[in-house]
């Protein structure tokens, strides 16, 4: 089980409406293939994108500053950041000021990856090199994240899409902007609007997670 000890010491959970986790639901589902990954916009002092992927029961994580890319041609910076709680996968709000990542959380993208690549994911991420394939409503296809051998901080990878039918070599990041979760664009979520959509889960741990808008429909498909 990962460490989450850098992300609740990062926080002041008295303070801001991330999860705190993990919650007790966390320590399943059983580890498999086919797991969960989350990519939430976050406009911060600078806007970025934040990859997670579930693994080892937490959401390995890297900041993206120019967001992920279907073109294969790009090479995106992911900067890795704490481990974060299988729970921040359903977090969507504001970060109030003063407190770490202040600003205002999108849940951009989600869905469920396969592992490509040679070993298990912890031993890829080990060795520096991770390959997967992404099935979310934005993001599909074969992508790898490669460990910079030269980052002088050890935390800076390469997020790169494999070629494949998911490829889109006219991809623009801003043409794909909106919550998969709520339908609402970064400003309505700063403004606590209402969201666009009924919400819907992918796991029932997220019940645990913090939102608190609208009430979950579990029948009401993903659009
Ligand atoms: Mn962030």
């Amino acid at each position: 089980m990962a460490k989450l000890d850098e992300y609740q010491r990062k926080r002041r959970f008295d303070r801001t409406p991330e999860p705190a986790g993990p919650a007790p639901a966390e320590k399943g589902p059983e580890p498999s293939s086919e797991n969960t990954f989350v990519v939430q916009k976050h406009a911060a002092r600078r806007l970025h994108y934040d990859f997670r992927l579930a693994i080892d029961g937490a959401l390995k994580s890297w900041a993206v500053p120019k967001g992920p890319s279907l073109n294969s041609s790009d090479k995106r910076l992911a900067v890795q950041t704490e481990d974060h709680p299988l729970a921040y996968g359903g977090f969507e709000g504001k970060i109030p000021e003063g407190n770490y990542g202040a600003g205002t959380v999108m849940v951009w993208d989600r869905g469920t990856f396969f592992l490509e690549g040679n070993g298990d994911a912890l031993q890829q991420l080990a060795k520096g090199e991770i390959k997967f394939s992404l099935n979310g409503e934005k993001l599909r296809g074969s992508f790898a994240l490669v460990k910079l051998k030269n980052s002088e901080k050890g935390n800076e990878w390469l997020m790169i899409k494999h070629k494949d039918a998911s490829e889109d070599s006219a991809w623009n990041v801003d043409a794909h902007d909106g919550s998969v979760l709520t339908g609402r664009v970064i400003e309505e979520i700063a403004q606590e609007l209402p969201p666009k959509r009924s919400v819907s889960l992918l796991y029932p741990y997220e019940l645990d997670g913090a939102r608190k808008s609208a009430m979950p429909s579990r029948f009401e498909p993903m659009l």
